[in-house]
């Protein structure tokens, strides 16, 4: 194996995450009313909140797949998507901001895998098309995720052949090929047959205690108490409380948060 390849194998960084002040409307609707966030390196937090409450925007307002009309989001104090210009925020070039969002990982519910390339060709490609490794590179780096993720065997498959939870194990091993500083999960395993939750769970996991920083949305409470660091509760686009699993899980302080945990426990 090459030095490159080994050195892309090589754990990255965990980077810090720092959401300002952002709001985000859909025409008239506010959907993020202020959102102050900050994860520190390492950190694993998880983001709870009913259905329409703004979780996803979050996410892709910190990728930039979405921009905030006020705020913004910085990842180890560079900004995401934008730069400053005297005192206001102008919007970086694509080719930037393709750059930031190398060093984002994202993991959607619905895998998003291309179904016309291998899995093995999956994991590589971001490598590649980024012009970071060669594909022998990015091939031999694409095995060490595959292995790392408990599929080994399954490199020559196309997405079609594997379960849910194997294509949503390549999409994480995808999400590592940009050896990331951040991952983020959006419902990781809400698309899944129950009995396949476990395996990609458990794949979080290993990411959760490698150090790598992560923000993980999800209704998968148990999970969130074994690994978060700290729960984020969002409602209405606002975070209600958040703090340790033991104490925004366990001890509740708003009627929101224990009306929400009520209906998902
Ligand atoms: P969550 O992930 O918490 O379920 P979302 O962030 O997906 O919530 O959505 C928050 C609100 O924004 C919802 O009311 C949703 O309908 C609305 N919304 C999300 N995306 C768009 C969009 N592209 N255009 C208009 N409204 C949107
Ligand atoms: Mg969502």
């Amino acid at each position: 194996m090459t030095a490159e390849t080994l050195e892309a194998l090589a754990d990255v960084e965990a980077a810090t995450v720092e959401v300002h002040d952002v709001h985000k409307w859909y025409g008239t609707h506010r959907v993020l009313d202020g959102i102050d966030l900050t994860v520190r390196p390492g950190e694993v937090t998880v983001i709870l909140g009913p259905s329409g409450s703004g979780k996803s925007t979050l996410l892709r307002v910190i990728n930039h797949l979405e921009k905030p009309e006020i705020g913004h989001v910085s990842i180890n104090g560079e900004l995401i998507g934008v730069k400053r210009q005297g005192d206001r925020l102008k919007e970086l070039g694509e080719r930037a901001i393709l750059t930031q969002r190398g060093r984002i990982g994202f993991v959607f519910q619905n895998f998003n895998l291309f179904p016309h390339l291998t899995v093995l060709d999956n994991v590589a490609a971001a490598p590649v098309a980024t012009g970071r490794l060669s594909r022998p590179e990015a091939q031999e780096l694409a095995r060490g995720l595959l292995a790392r993720v408990g599929l080994a065997d399954k490199t020559g498959a196309y997405p079609r052949q594997l379960s849910g939870g194997q294509q949503q194990r390549v999409a994480i091993a995808r999400a590592l090929a940009l050896r990331p500083g951040v991952i983020l999960f959006d419902e990781p395993t809400s698309a899944l047959d129950p009995e396949l939750v476990g395996e990609v769970l458990a794949v979080i996991k290993d990411l959760a205690t490698s150090g790598t920083t992560l923000v993980i949305v999800t209704h998968e409470i148990g999970f969130a108490r074994e690994i978060a660091d700290r729960v984020v509760f969002i409602d209405g686009g606002k975070i209600v409380e958040q703090g340790p699993p033991s104490e925004v899980l366990d001890k509740p302080r708003h009627e929101r948060t224990r009306d929400f945990l009520s209906k998902v426990l």
